[in-house]
């Protein structure tokens, strides 16, 4: 099929407003799956994407359309990560598109991550057809969701669809074909090609989707890589086709496949690099770098096995996501663990449950922690990765200077909650960059926040104010000094270093209030008063006392609404009783600790 005739385009929506849905329609049109068999949820493999209903990995097939005038075409349905967390990968997937279908649940309206995804493909220059879904339902309001459709992205002529019943469906081909263009790519050009997605698969080890760019892949041919300056060989290109894969013997320009390299490890296979015929290599396109991970938190093994299990479970897992990054880290009270990197919030739950539902490996995180970077009194800079670290900077008087992250948060929400939202906001340490109304009913805020705020319970507390109607995404957003310290536990005057936590100052006498309280609550009396003081440096901010008489009563309450993670919490720890650890001659209970290190 030549260049003219192939579309390459991606769908780009909320989470739950129909992209799979949609895509399996578009698959069943094509003719390449039969009606009925959609349940399936062809492009959504992984478990745990499938519990959550969205989609981590980017996936890609290739259809064959046949238009009006017997003419084929081939359509490559790019698929990319909703989510921010995965943004790098969002965007590397968009760079091998040239259109992108915009669907609007037309139920919900336009969403945060409608938002922020939109804005990741206008700055790419790609063509936006706007799609409207779900308009077989009842309620559906097509007009309001096409008015903030022209209000946020001035689209006007947004097709109404259902993805479910097929209605409006057979609209998308035609004004796909008419709006896209083209792969701009030449076949006489010299050869480069653009790796936008990897994974690892049991039988095969690596295997990478990729664009040609420019000129034409041949099987068996060596290619270059620009980040590596490794060469391969190339051993496989199969065209993905939803029946399966099809063995090809070229991939000319524009056009989009899965090869095999030979690749060992995954982390060979960087998103966003570029190959080329070594024998004239061509650069790396602008703005690839390695996604950088943006929260820390050290993790332990929670059940019997120990470090083993949790090492073998952690490398194997490795094999499969290369964004997660691990340093050896040792607790005096937990023992031997992993201080693990991650892309954002969503990804180190994601990790945390891949590792429980495909490696059997329950695992217990401390607090998670923004990387913070430090200027030192000797000139020199460091990134800092745990509470402990900053704590030991800051005993040895070492700091000059210390940044945190910030980040560009949208928040889409019904008129009637922005109130809440916006001291919410503040309370977070956050500045408004923006705020609108898309409709009377429906507004948009825009805030810089640090990273940190986000990291702990602004989304349980926004879903909670808004009932559940507001959703946000954010974006890295430069840095800015920080006012934090690193607040520590001391148990009959023991420092408790897994428990150490970095706050707002602002907040340490709070923060410090409810871990005391917490710890108290949890711990079994004994014949001994036990003190428990939460410190910043050496000042003690509160402090309780166990006092050593019979059994404790006391009623445990939650107070409001129990965030995810508590839950998921609640869920490890219903198991087996686990032993408690030893800080001194006091014995903590294990389920206090998990306590304590959920986000407060
Ligand atoms: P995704 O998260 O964007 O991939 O969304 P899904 O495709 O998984 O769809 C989310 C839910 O909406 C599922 O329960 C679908 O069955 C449902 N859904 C998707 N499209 C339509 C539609 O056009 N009409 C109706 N009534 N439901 C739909
Ligand atoms: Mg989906």
């Amino acid at each position: 099929i030549p260049t003219e005739r192939v579309r390459n385009f991606c769908i780009i929506s909320h989470v739950d407003h129909g992209k799979s849905t949609l895509a399996d329609r578009m698959l069943e049109m094509t003719g390449a799956a039969r009606p009925g068999e959609r349940e399936a949820q062809s492009l959504d493999s992984l478990a745990v994407e499938r519990s959550r209903g969205i989609t981590i990995k980017a996936q890609t097939v290739s259809l064959l359309h046949e238009d009006e005038e017997g003419e084929r075409w081939l359509l490559n349905l790019i698929d990319t990560p909703g989510h921010v967390d995965f943004s790098y990968e969002v965007s590397r997937s968009l760079a091998a598109c040239q259109g992108a279908l915009l669907l609007v649940d037309s139920t919900k309206g336009v969403q945060a991550q409608t938002v922020a995804n939109f804005w990741l493909a206008f700055e790419q220059s790609i063509e936006i057809v706007p799609v409207i879904n779900k308009v077989d339902l009842p309620h559906a309001n097509v007009e309001g969701t096409r008015a903030q459709m022209r209000a946020v992205f001035d689209e006007k002529d947004a097709l109404p669809i259902s993805a479910k019943t097929g209605q409006g469906c057979g609209a998308l081909f035609p004004a796909l074909l008419r709006s896209v263009p083209p792969p701009p790519g030449r076949r006489d050009a010299p050869l480069r090609l653009l790796l936008f997605d990897s994974w690892y698969d049991d039988y095969r080890g690596v295997l990478c989707l990729v664009q040609v760019l420019d000129g034409t892949l041949a099987l068996g041919s060596q290619i270059v890589s620009a980040a590596s300056a490794k060469t391969y060989a190339v051993q496989q290109i199969e065209l993905m086709r939803p029946a399966g894969p099809v063995p090809l013997p070229a991939l000319a320009a524009g056009q989009v496949a899965c090869v095999a390299l030979g690749m060992k490890h995954i982390q060979e296979a960087s998103v966003g690099d570029t190959f080329s015929d070594p024998a004239a290599p061509q650069p790396a396109l602008p703005g690839f770098q390695k996604p950088q991970p943006m929260v820390f938190a050290g993790m332990y093994p929670l059940e019997g096995e120990g470090f083993d299990a949790l090492q073998h479970a952690m490398s194997r897992f490795l094999l499969k996501d290369g964004s997660v990054t691990v340093e050896p880290e040792s607790s005096p009270t937990l023992g031997q663990g992993l201080r693990c990197g991650f892309l954002g919030l969503l990804h180190l739950e994601v990790v945390q449950q891949r590792l429980q539902q495909e490696h059997d490996m329950e695992v217990l995180l401390t607090s998670p922690t923004v990387p913070l970077r430090a200027t030192l009194k000797d000139g020199s800079q460091l990134e800092v990765r745990s509470p402990e670290a900053l704590a030991q900077l800051k005993l040895e008087d070492a700091l000059v200077s210390l940044n945190e992250p910030l980040v560009k948060v949208t928040i889409l929400s019904p008129s009637e909650y922005v109130g809440g939202l916006i001291t919410l906001c503040e309370e977070s340490g956050g500045q408004l960059l923006s705020q609108s109304f898309l409709s009377a009913e429906h507004a948009m805020l825009q805030y810089s926040l640090p990273l940190a705020e986000i990291a702990t319970e602004f989304h349980d507390r926004l879903k909670t104010l808004s009932s559940g109607y507001a959703s946000f995404d954010y974006e890295p957003h430069g840095e800015q000094p920080a006012d934090v310290v690193p607040l520590g536990l001391h148990v009959n005057k023991r420092p408790v270093g897994a428990l150490t936590r970095i706050v707002r100052s602002s907040k340490a006498t709070d923060f410090g209030r409810a871990m005391v309280q917490t710890l108290k609550e949890e711990m079994d009396r004994t014949v001994h008063d036990i003190v428990i003081q939460a410190t910043v440096g050496s000042r003690v901010v509160a402090r309780e006392t166990v006092r050593a008489v019979r059994k404790n009563v006391l009623a445990k309450c939650y107070g409001g609404d129990i965030s995810r993670k508590k839950k998921l919490l609640e869920k490890q720890k219903a198991g087996k009783k686990r032993a408690s650890l030893h800080v001194g001659d006091v014995a903590i209970p294990h389920e206090a600790f998990v306590k304590v290190l959920a986000p407060s």
